[in-house]
């Protein structure tokens, strides 16, 4: 079967679904959706503990943040599909100097580039916030009230069911298995039942991304890294009400999710891969480091068959990579978010709706996070990463 598309977005997660939402938002309606699986979210869109915060350490993640957060906040009204913004907060917790020396020059940078929200806490306050903490070897922290958490399927569902009422079309069990150029460029997206000729595909195949860069010769620096997620049976020893807690002595963080908690702990041990199954011992690992700060969670019980694993999609420098391919007119980058793929995904795209419909966008410096920074020497470590 052959077809034609404006724009071909490959990988129907919340990256490729917010950006087909803004393309047809901006009047390029002629926009189709591939999609290996037969249904949403079955990538890593699916296994995020949903957390959004704007307290990050570089300009780009920061300005990033500040569009996306609102847009959360306001998601329903725009989308007519909730998003499930809760702002309860993320409340980083120092134990050490260097924690707190590292949390006011963020904090600086984020007052800088306009966030109103966040603050610098004592350890009283830290306390007073989550009172089951350990707070002997506190010192102090930061705070974000609009920080919070999101529901990423359903944001995705939201942003794909607008795109596809502005006139996107949604093709699941869609492998992308090959990609055509003839001498202007991009020349048609094939899967094993349709040819699709279009001038523009985009790359949001999240985890898999290098795949399909390769299709067209390119070599993605996008590496597949594990992470675990632990949620508990109900447990209302710590408020519903909590912020995302990370405890910067061990990395271990925590939020409300349901009746219990999901807990979160990224093992050093952990090494690139597809690796999706969830690893047993991985429970008494996080339950060590969760003890030992919130000493009530002795009590917590855990059913580990409801545990999960996911993707994170690692970059170099732990920024994305957006916009133009070089050297392959018409093909676009927009992954390697380095596990921040659903909280910037509205600001992604808008960006990559700006840059494919008007070659340039506002919203932030957009040779920053180009795929040229790593041959040219200019990554820009992010090192507030979960
Ligand atoms: C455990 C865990 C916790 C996380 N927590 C957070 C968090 O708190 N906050 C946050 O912002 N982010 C978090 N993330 C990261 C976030 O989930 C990702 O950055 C985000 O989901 C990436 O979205 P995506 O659309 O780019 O990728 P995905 O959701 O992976 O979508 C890519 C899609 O491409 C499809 N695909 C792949 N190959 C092909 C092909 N050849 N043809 C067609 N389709 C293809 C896949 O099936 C998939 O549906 C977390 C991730 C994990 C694993």
């Amino acid at each position: 079967m052959n077809s034609t598309a404006e724009v071909v977005i490959i990988g129907s997660g919340i990256v490729g679904s917010s950006i087909a939402y803004q393309l047809t938002k901006a009047g390029c309606r002629d926009v189709v959706v591939l999609e290996r699986e037969s249904h949403q979210g079955k990538g890593s869109t699916g296994k995020s503990m949903g957390g959004v915060r704007a307290q990050f350490s570089t300009p780009v993640n920061i300005r990033m943040s500040l569009f996306s957060i609102p847009f959360f906040r306001d998601f329903e009204a725009a989308l007519g599909h909730p998003s499930g913004y809760r702002p309860q907060g993320y409340l980083f917790v120092a134990t050490a100097q260097k924690h707190l020396d590292y949390l006011r020059a963020n904090f600086e940078k984020q007052v800088a580039h306009g966030l109103t929200t966040a603050q610098l806490v004592q350890r009283d306050d830290v306390v007073r916030m989550v009172p089951q903490l350990r707070s002997d070897d506190i010192l102090g922290g930061s705070f974000c009230s609009t920080d919070g958490f999101v529901d990423p399927y359903s944001v995705m569902t939201g942003f794909m069911l607008r795109a596809m009422d502005q006139g996107a079309r949604l093709e699941r069990d869609a492998e992308v298995i090959a990609i055509d150029r003839d001498s202007k460029g991009i020349a048609a997206v094939k899967t094993a039942r349709e040819t699709i000729s279009t001038r523009i595909a985009v790359d949001c195949a999240g985890a898999w991304s290098a795949g399909i860069a390769k299709m067209v010769g390119i070599d993605l620096p996008v590496e597949p890294l594990r992470r675990m997620l632990v949620p508990t049976e109900p447990f209302d020893k710590v408020a519903h009400t909590a912020p995302m807690t990370i405890d910067m002595s061990t990395g271990f963080h925590f939020r409300p999710e349901g009746r219990g908690l999901l807990m979160a702990w990224n093992d050093p041990d952990e090494t690139p891969g597809f690796k999706t199954h969830f690893e047993r011992s991985f429970v008494e690992k996080i339950l060590t480091r969760a003890v030992d700060r919130v000493p009530v969670f002795e009590e917590l019980e855990v059913n580990p068959s409801r545990a999960w694993a996911g993707l994170y999609e690692m970059t170099p420098d732990h920024h994305p990579i957006l916009g133009a391919a070089p050297g392959v007119p018409g093909f676009f980058f927009a992954n390697g978010f380095s596990g921040h793929g659903v909280m910037h995904s509205p600001a992604t795209g808008k960006i990559l709706a700006d840059l494919i419909l008007k070659g340039s966008t506002d919203l932030i410096d957009a040779r920053l996070l180009n795929f040229e920074r790593f041959a040219e020497g200019r990554q820009i470590e992010e090192t507030a990463v979960l």
